[in-house]
């Protein structure tokens, strides 16, 4: 599609006057002349001014098999022509059925509440465990009330989803308004001061769990990758750790895979990579592809057969969102696992990821850069001030952005996390695009590096 000067400038004018963008500081946005999308292919991304970019973050994490894709395009529209949406409150729908079916199947979790975003999954893994201890309880004066969280935690912005988060800048100023979490040392090797991070991580798990025994709902972690931190990489074995001690302790378990799933490490789900099984797993982002808002939380049976009785007794779940479970979200999701299959997309990975590595590696040379790091196709830069003593750019110098608008200037779309570049490409991206995303990255890190 062409835009003339004209719609250009009306748009520019009103996104810029009109529309406040998530995470974004308004003020600089004004400035930025950020590329307005008109529309995308496979991985590429075309603005109203006709320039086009890789989609080096897969808008945002979600997008698996590229824009585009003739088969979810094809299988939304035929559900199109079915129905668009019904309610699942107390009613079945088709789509919502077979999905069901496909993730029980693959995870072992027996039961699937939907919804429509990560943060809303989370809350409702959240609230489902608080319910479930205080319907198998004996009669206690105290119900359970603290979640264990780590630092570095991210689980999504609604209030629930913020009282289990442990990234400072984003969440200390609402602490007033949470309940309690306690936070644990999460293993981030880079920037860990003691000798053995693994171990010291899991042995403060296991004094919390401990300590707070019979007070606690639940741990919640990312596995493998704590992503909005940083892409910060746990050390093999924290993962199965956690599983084994949650275990021995009796404290439900919560795998948040909004971020991991869907191949993103390089297996379907980042648990399988230690082998382990979650009493409750959260889905979102790429469960369609990328292509509509669709989560889940899923449940093992014992959970959910807490939740049945008579219906006075009211032991039922009392939550629901309005497009929980939408239909044309959960064609779309079928026609990504049919495609996961079709086109051998996991198989497909190994290569992918090593040509990343390969291409990233020249940059460990690079003075300003500290870290290179990554698990699967979930890649993280993280930038210094010095590499010596890994002296962290101050915010103020904004490092990780200034390498996000060169990049743009080189046709690639990243977003960093504070210092560091993320680079997170949809897992379709060829090997040829992959080496042009990380020469377009290696460049701009080099102007950056350069400047004054
Ligand atoms: N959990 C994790 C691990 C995430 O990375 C995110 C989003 N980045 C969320 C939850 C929240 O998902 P949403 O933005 O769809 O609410």
């Amino acid at each position: 599609m062409i835009f003339s000067e004209q719609q250009r400038r009306r748009l520019r004018e009103i996104d810029t006057r009109t529309v406040w963008h998530p995470f974004t500081q308004m003020q600089a946005y004004r400035e930025e002349k950020a590329p307005i999308i008109a529309s995308g292919k496979g991985v590429m991304l075309t603005d109203i001014d006709g320039r086009t970019y890789l989609d080096g973050v897969s808008s945002l994490w979600c997008n698996v098999h590229g824009h585009r894709h003739p088969k979810i395009d094809e299988a939304i529209r035929r559900q199109l022509d079915q129905v668009a949406h019904s309610t699942l409150l107390g009613l079945g729908s088709v789509p919502s059925i077979d999905l069901a079916e496909r993730l029980a199947e693959r995870t072992g979790l027996s039961h699937i509440f939907y919804a429509d975003s990560g943060a809303a999954a989370v809350e409702i893994a959240l609230k489902i465990l608080y319910q479930y201890h205080r319907l198998t309880s004996a009669k206690v004066s105290k119900p359970r009330r603290k979640y264990l969280a780590f630092h570095n935690a991210y689980h999504g912005d609604t209030i629930g989803a913020v009282s289990v988060g442990g990234i400072e800048i984003f969440h200390e100023q609402f602490r007033p308004l949470l309940f309690e979490t306690r936070f644990l040392p999460s293993p981030y090797p880079f920037r860990w001061e003691g000798e053995d991070c693994l171990g010291e991580c899991l042995a403060a798990l296991e004094r919390a769990l401990e300590e707070e025994g019979d007070e606690l709902v639940a741990v919640i972690l990312e596995p493998l990758v704590q992503g909005a931190a940083g892409m910060i990489v746990h050390p093999e074995g924290f993962l199965a750790g956690v599983r084994d001690l949650t275990r021995r302790y009796g404290i439900p378990l919560i795998c948040d895979e909004v971020a991991t799933g869907f191949g993103r490490t390089g297996t379907l789900f980042a648990i399988e990579q230690e082998d382990v099984s979650p009493d409750v797993l959260v889905l979102g982002k790429g469960i369609t592809g990328g292509y509509l808002p669709l989560s889940a939380a899923l449940f093992t049976t014992e959970i959910y057969e807490a939740f049945l009785g008579e219906y006075a007794e009211f032991r039922h779940f009392l939550h629901g969102h309005t497009y929980t479970g939408n239909a044309l979200a959960c064609a779309a999701a079928l026609a990504s696992l049919d495609i996961f299959e079709e086109e051998k997309v996991l198989e497909k990975l190994p290569g992918k990821i090593a040509r990343v590595r390969e291409e990233l590696a020249p940059l460990e040379d690079n003075p300003i850069v500290g870290e290179v790091r990554g698990r699967g196709l979930m890649m993280g830069i993280e930038l210094v001030r010095e590499k010596r003593t890994r002296e962290p750019f101050p915010p103020e110098y904004r490092a990780g952005h200034r390498v996000t608008l060169e990049a743009r200037k080189r046709g690639l779309i990243i977003r960093p996390l504070g210092n560091v570049v993320v680079l997170m490409p949809p897992l379709s991206s060829t090997e040829e695009e992959l080496a042009r995303m990380c020469g377009i990255i290696r460049e701009s890190i080099e102007v950056v590096a350069n400047e004054p």
